[in-house]
C-alpha cells in the first residue's frame, strides 16, 4: 500500500513510484505537478523486499490499481521507479517481477548479499542492457561507502561494488560535491564523493542528488518520450490493470498469448518456463531465434518472428539431439572474450575483456569434495540461472547422491592440450567427479563409482550437454548448449 499519493492531473499521467527509508518531499518537489506520485517507506520487517515479485504478486499493477482507486482513473503515460538505499530493493523486485518502467533512478542502494546472487544482480544488469539500447533510462548513483563489505557477519555488497558488477565500469571518485557522470546510451552512473563510512553523504543522496538528477536527467527524458508518443509503443508491464492489450509480445507482456509463445519456443527446444510472463529469459530466447533467422533481434514477437519459429522448427516438432555450440555460436550468445596467454602453467590465459560473470549460490554442493565453503561459484551471467535450475532438478529427482566432487566451473584456460578457448573460460561449463571420470574414457555405466549416467538425461532436457559421448570423451564435463528460460 502506497503511503503518500499526489494525484497529478490530466487524462494521461506519468506515474512515479518512490521507495524510501525516510519520508521525503524531494520527489514531490522534483517532479512536474501533473505527474502522479506515490511513495512508500521501507520498514524494518522488510516489506519492500518481500511484497513484490515473491509469491507472484504484481506490485506494480496493484500499486497503480491502488492509486487509481484512490485518485480516480487515468491512462498511464509512463512509469518511473525511484528507490533510495534499501528502497532500491523494492525497485529491483519490481523489475524482477516483469515491470518495464520508462525510467529508473536508484540512489545509493543496489545492494545484495556478499557475494550477490543472480536474482539480486540480474534485474539490474538487464535494465542496464535495455538502457544502453535506449529503451529506458537507468540512473544509478553511489557514494564511495564500502564499509558494508567489512561488517563481519552482517557484511553485504556495497553499492559501489554493485555498480561495478551491473555496469562493468570502474566507478569514478569525485572530489567535491559535484558527481562524476558516466553515460552509455541511456545508462547513467553518477558517482558522488564520500568517506568510506559516511552516513551524511548517504543521506545527501536523498536530499541533494535526488532532486538534482530528477531535474537534470529523469524529468526531461520522460517528458520527451511521453510528449512524442514513444511511450505508447514502449509498453507498461500489465495488460489488464491499466493501458490496453498490445498485439505485439515483448518484455513485460503477460497472459495466454505469452504462454502460447513460451510453449512454442519450449517445444522448439528453448525450454522456457511457461508462466505467461514475458521476462528476460523469454526475451533472450526470442532474440536468439531472431538472430538465427536473420531478423532484427529486438526481442519483440510480431508476425515475422512467429513465422521464423515455424520455418526453423516446424510446428512443435521436438528438438534435435543436443550438441555443444560452435565457437562462433558461443561468441554470439555469450559474448566474445579477448584473452592472452598467461605465464606457465601451460594453457592458462589472462582474460583481457568480454567476461560477463556472476556468483551463483548452489546450496546442493555443500559438503562435496572440492566445493567452495560458501557454495558459491562463478558462471556466465546467462548460465548462472540455468545452473541453479539444473541442480534443483537433479535434487528433486534424487540423483544428486551420485555427485561426490565439485570439480570447478569458471577457469581462465584453454581446452586441455589444445589452443582453443575452454568453455570454462566463458563460464558456461562445470565439472563433477573429476577424480573418477578421467578425460578420454566414456561415462561408466550406472552404479559404477563416480558415474553420472543418471544425471545426463536430466541435464540434456535443460540444455546442458555432457562430454561423456564426445569423440574425445570428457565425462566429468557439462556445458550449456542452449540458452533457455
Ligand atoms: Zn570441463
Amino acid at each position: 500500500m502506497m503511503q503518500e499519493i499526489r494525484a497529478g492531473s490530466g487524462d494521461r499521467r506519468v506515474v512515479v513510484l518512490g521507495y524510501f527509508v525516510l519520508p521525503t518531499q524531494a520527489l514531490f518537489e522534483g517532479c512536474p505537478a501533473s505527474w502522479c506520485i506515490a511513495t512508500d517507506v521501507y520498514n524494518k520487517d522488510g516489506r519492500f523486499a518481500r511484497a513484490p515479485g515473491r509469491g507472484g504478486v504484481d506490485t506494480t499493477g496493484t500499486s497503480i490499481a491502488d492509486i487509481q482507486l484512490r485518485v480516480g482513473s487515468f491512462e498511464v503515460a509512463a512509469l518511473v521507479l525511484v528507490g533510495y538505499s534499501a528502497g532500491c530493493q523494492a525497485v529491483r523486485e519490481l523489475l524482477r517481477a516483469g515491470a518495464e518502467p520508462e525510467a529508473v533512478l536508484a540512489l545509493d542502494g543496489t545492494s545484495g548479499s556478499l557475494p550477490p546472487t543472480v536474482a539480486q544482480l540480474f534485474p539490474w544488469q538487464d535494465a542496464a542492457e535495455r538502457a544502453r539500447q535506449g529503451k529506458q533510462i537507468l540512473v544509478l548513483t553511489h557514494t564511495q561507502q564500502t564499509y558494508t563489505e567489512h561488517r563481519g557477519q552482517d557484511s553485504f555488497l556495497s553499492t559501489l561494488e554493485g555498480v561495478r558488477l551491473i555496469t562493468g565500469w570502474e566507478p569514478g571518485k569525485p572530489l567535491g560535491d559535484v558527481p562524476l557522470m558516466r553515460r552509455d546510451g541511456d545508462l547513467v552512473v553518477a558517482s558522488y564523493a564520500s568517506a568510506q563510512i559516511d552516513p551524511e553523504a548517504h543521506r545527501r543522496q536523498q536530499t541533494v542528488a535526488l532532486p538534482d538528477l530528477l531535474r537534470r536527467i529523469v524529468v526531461p527524458w520522460v517528458e520527451a518520450r511521453a510528449g512524442h508518443g514513444a511511450v505508447e509503443t514502449s509498453p507498461l508491464p500489465s495488460t489488464s490493470r491499466y493501458g490496453s492489450p498490445r498485439p505485439l509480445l515483448q518484455l513485460g507482456s503477460r497472459g495466454s498469448e505469452v504462454s502460447a509463445w513460451q510453449a512454442a519456443l519450449s517445444s522448439a527446444g528453448w525450454l522456457l518456463t511457461v508462466d505467461g510472463l514475458f521476462g528476460p529469459a523469454t526475451r533472450i530466447a526470442t532474440k536468439l531465434l531472431q538472430q538465427q533467422s536473420g531478423l532484427a533481434a529486438d526481442g519483440i514477437v510480431g508476425p515475422a518472428t512467429r513465422e521464423a519459429l515455424k520455418a526453423l522448427h516446424g510446428d512443435g516438432e521436438p528438438p534435435t539431439a543436443l550438441h555443444a555450440l560452435s565457437e562462433a555460436e558461443k561468441d554470439r550468445i555469450f559474448g566474445r572474450i579477448e584473452w592472452e596467454l598467461a605465464e606457465p602453467p601451460q594453457g592458462q590465459i589472462r582474460i583481457v575483456s568480454g567476461s560477463d560473470l556472476v556468483w551463483v549460490h548452489l546450496p546442493q554442493i555443500a559438503g562435496l569434495l572440492g566445493a567452495p565453503r560458501d557454495e558459491s561459484v562463478l558462471m556466465h551471467r546467462l548460465a548462472g540461472p540455468r545452473l541453479m535450475e539444473l541442480f534443483e532438478a537433479w535434487g528433486k529427482t534424487g540423483v544428486l547422491a551420485r555427485v561426490i566432487a565439485w570439480s570447478g566451473s569458471f577457469a581462465p584456460r584453454l581446452v586441455r592440450g589444445g589452443t582453443a578457448l575452454s568453455s570454462h573460460a566463458r563460464g558456461i561449463a562445470f565439472d563433477l567427479n573429476a577424480q573418477w571420470l578421467p578425460r578420454g574414457e566414456p561415462m561408466p555405466p550406472l552404479g559404477v563409482m563416480g558415474s553420472l549416467a543418471e544425471l545426463v538425461p536430466i541435464a540434456e532436457e535443460r540444455g546442458w550437454v555432457n562430454g561423456g559421448a564426445w569423440a574425445m570423451p570428457d565425462p566429468m564435463h557439462f556445458e550449456l548448449a542452449r540458452v533457455i528460460g
